[in-house]
């Protein structure tokens, strides 16, 4: 070991949401301990999501539902009010709407999670550190653990942490690349989409909450042309609304296990509800607390069916659209601007301007040209570690310290999220936590399951 290599009792490997609230646990937890977070990006608690920095931007959920604090469901209410008493995001204010309903820019929610931080760091012996850098290569042996970063150096831990977030399609990069990225223009960038000819076409593929962010941009950026979007179910993400409470139909029936079965008992909720005139998303929001156990109880074959026949309804329905990136949506859609296709994107086609694709179109056997003066990649998340080139995870894979979790979402973990080797063996030493877990519990990428995961997490660092 390097002299001058640093050590630590928790390595913490990202510095988003879910780096951030295990900091911030870790620190509200008793004892004396350093905690270093390595986090390339300049500041903590935001990582992908909570960097954007348009208004438009927002959560999708509102205040009342994304809370950081397992503890305090009201804690980001709280927070937003004296946020917006003190002259923060003056914008609130054309809602009309009570505090808790409102839905933050993400941009404001990132500001809350290092407000967290702080305020956590200011009443704690233990210290935590931001390493800016990322690591590349992990060594991990029976005492301890041992990160390499991109500039060289080493830092050493008694535990480390993969709380590496995210792999968004539109940002990251693929072993086997299709050359999307290259061509396509990213979903987030207003300055980019500014530079269009405003009248132009842009084609977008994938229809869920990406694509909903794309069209705030480019509506931020000037854009009056048409968006063709193509997807395979071409299904839209449902606004979001606040339904009222509903009986916990599954707490109290565990017998429902099949996908097929709970389809059909969600349904028959479902149109149990509308025909007493209530909102059918009160029955489904009952379902979000037992996705885990659900997911982690069904045998392999389950799992395939749920993904097959269930997913693009289930992210469709669940995954909901912030209110005002919805009507912005439905006022295009209503306009004729916007057209959404059932279609499959089967690769960039040459084109002499702009860009073209093939697209593949729902029933139909032949592949059709589409143009347009720009393209955006909105298909989601790249989940399968083995197809992100990225230093850590590749090394991590090459060195048999990880393998891929469930249908290759994520990598494997135990329920403590102690990460499983190659030869499945639950490592002592590294753990995970957030969506690198997406095989494990299905859900685990929202802000509730960060928050949720970083306690349990904490708590059982420091009892080993
Ligand atoms: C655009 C977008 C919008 C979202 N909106 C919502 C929402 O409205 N509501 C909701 O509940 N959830 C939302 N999510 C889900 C979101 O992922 C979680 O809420 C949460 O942010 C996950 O946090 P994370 O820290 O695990 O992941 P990330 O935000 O992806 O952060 C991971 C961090 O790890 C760092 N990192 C990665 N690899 C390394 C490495 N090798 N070394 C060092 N650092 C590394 C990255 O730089 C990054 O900052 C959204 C996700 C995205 C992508």
């Amino acid at each position: 070991m390097n002299e001058s290599t640093r050590n630590a009792d928790v390595l913490i490997i990202g510095g988003g949401l879910s780096g951030t609230m295990l900091a911030v646990q870790l620190l509200r937890l008793p004892g004396t301990r350093r905690i270093l977070v390595i986090e390339p990006r300049a500041e903590l608690g935001r990582g992908e999501a909570y960097s954007a920095v348009e208004l438009g931007h927002t959560l999708n959920g509102n205040a009342a539902r994304m809370s950081v604090d397992p503890d305090n469901a009201d804690d980001l209410t709280q927070w937003l009010t004296d946020y917006i008493a003190g002259g923060g995001w003056p914008e609130s204010d054309q809602q009309h709407v009570p505090i808790s309903e409102l839905f933050p820019p993400r941009g404001i929610f990132g500001l809350y999670a290092q407000q967290r931080l702080a305020q956590a760091k200011a009443l704690s012996t233990s210290i935590v550190e931001h390493i800016r850098a990322e690591g590349v290569d992990l060594q991990v042996d029976a005492a301890s653990t041992l990160l390499t970063l991109d500039n060289g150096e080493q830092v050493r831990g008694n535990f480390a942490v993969l709380a590496t977030g995210m792999f968004p399609a539109a940002r990251t990069p693929l072993t086997e690349s299709s050359g999307l990225n290259a061509a396509a223009l990213d979903p987030w960038d207003v300055q980019a989409m500014a530079q269009l000819d405003s009248q132009s076409t842009v084609l977008i593929i994938g229809s869920g909450l990406t694509m909903v962010d794309a069209v705030v941009s480019l509506e931020q950026a000037g854009h009056r042309g048409p968006i063709e979007i193509f997807s395979r179910h071409g299904l839209l993400p449902h606004v979001r609304r606040q339904p009222p409470s509903w009986d916990d139909f599954l707490a109290a029936d565990h017998g429902l296990r099949s996908p097929r079965q709970l389809l059909r008992e969600v349904r028959r909720q479902c149109r149990f509800a509308i025909d007493q005139g209530i909102d059918w998303q009160a029955p489904l929001d009952t379902v979000r607390v037992h996705i885990a156990r659900l997911w982690s109880q069904a045998s392999e074959r389950e799992k395939r069916q749920f993904v097959r026949h269930v997913r693009p309804w289930w992210e469709s329905h669940h995954h909901r659209s912030p209110p005002l990136s919805a009507q912005l949506v439905a006022r295009l859609q209503g306009e004729g601007r916007l057209r959404i296709r059932a279609a499959s994107f089967k690769g960039l086609v040459p084109s002499d301007e702009g860009v073209a694709i093939a697209v593949r179109h729902r029933g139909e056997p032949g592949l059709t040209r589409v143009s347009g003066a720009a393209l955006i990649n909105s298909s989601g998340i790249e989940y399968d570690w083995r197809r992100v080139a990225r230093p850590l995870p590749q090394q991590l894979l090459k060195r048999g310290l990880i393998q891929p979790g469930p249908l290759a979402l994520g990598i494997a973990a135990d329920a403590a999220g102690a990460v499983l080797d190659a030869q499945g063996q639950a490592s002592q030493r590294l753990f995970a936590m957030g969506p690198p877990l997406r095989g494990m519990w299905w859900e685990s990428t929202a802000v509730t399951d960060v928050a949720l995961q970083a306690k349990a997490l904490a708590t059982k660092l420091t009892q080993i």
